[in-house]
């Protein structure tokens, strides 16, 4: 998933604690998370073909995660031409890939609380291949330029200008992010430009990198109807049925974005669970992620690798 720059997330950015109260992950879980999260990433790219069902892909990554023995860091998103990111399919969806689209396919995966997030885009119109590259060589030349020391600001400088010199633009608002037990998003943010930042990487911290690339204006908007939902604070609940809803969710999924379609089940229909999602973001226990679409309806790619910091490298563990 992505950092999506507004003045909500960056305040869940840096108030969201750890909801769950359990040990640190190891070392191990980082590159156990980032090999799952590699392994799926690639399993998907096989399924995205014209005529499958997205919903079926989604279902496919969550499987497979699971039968490697992590669960989803989130539900997979599966974003289409001009939708960045935050795209899941929806209970009942019928959306079926065309040769009329550009898929952005963004896995994640949890292990002991260690996160793996990482992307690819598969372009099966056939038009878009340079604009593909732009994102997928940005990601590389950080990868290259990565080491304990390296800047936020340089981070952002290498992806601006790869992108650049294909003739197309990096998302400005949408940005990498920290990466923490149980946690997402986290501090700090990889801008995808130039922000002269000047804050240095250090040995320990694991995080994200994700250039998006635009043939439209670079900038992206909250589009309608989020299907993905994370909470961010336990405090008490009033309805009944909003309080199971959070309970159940804290418990499967440990305070990591759930899809709505994972919610189903014989004793939850759409409605009893439309009714406690409101609830539960009126009183700011969740919030929505709603897909994320360009300003300008230009088409969108996406590249994306998580990183861990030792003493004398930067390991990507998502390659
Ligand atoms: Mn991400
Ligand atoms: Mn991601």
């Amino acid at each position: 998933m992505i950092l999506f720059i507004n003045f909500d997330n960056l305040f869940i950015l840096h108030s969201k604690t750890n909801l769950m109260e359990e040990k640190q992950p190891t070392v191990e879980d980082w590159y156990k998370a980032g090999e799952i999260a590699a392994k799926v990433r690639d399993f998907a790219a096989k399924l995205a073909k014209p005529n499958a069902l997205l919903l079926d892909i989604a279902n496919q990554i969550e499987q497979k995660i699971l039968d490697e023995g992590a669960i989803p860091g989130f539900p997979a998103n599966l974003s289409l031409n001009t939708i960045a990111a935050h795209y899941t399919p929806h209970i009942n969806d019928q959306t079926i890939l065309t040769k009329e689209h550009v898929l952005k396919i963004d896995v994640g995966t949890c292990m002991n609380g260690a996160i793996g997030d990482t992307a690819i885009t598969i372009d099966l119109t056939e038009k878009y291949e340079k604009l593909v590259e732009s994102s997928k060589q940005a990601l590389a030349n950080v990868t290259k330029l990565l080491q304990p020391g390296t800047t936020l600001g340089d981070v952002g400088k290498t992806i601006q200008e790869t992108i650049e010199n294909y003739g197309y633009k990096p998302v400005l608002n949408l940005s990498g992010h920290g990466l923490e037990a149980y946690t997402i998003h986290s501090a700090p943010s990889f801008p995808n430009y130039n922000n002269n930042n000047k804050q240095h990487i250090k040995v320990g911290q694991t995080f994200a990198i994700e250039p998006f690339a635009t043939d439209g204006a670079g900038k992206i908007k909250e589009g309608q109807q989020p299907n993905i939902f994370e909470p961010i604070d336990k405090k008490p609940i009033r309805d009944s049925n909003a309080r199971v809803l959070f309970s159940e969710v804290m418990e499967k999924y440990k305070g990591l974005p759930f899809a709505k379609r994972w919610l189903l089940s014989q004793k939850w229909n759409e409605q009893r669970i439309d009714s406690a999602l409101r609830m539960l973001k009126a009183n700011r226990n969740i919030v929505s992620h709603s897909p994320l679409v360009e300003v300008a309806d230009g088409i969108i790619t996406q590249a994306e690798h998580t990183f861990i910091v030792e003493e004398d490298r930067v390991v990507c563990l998502t390659k």
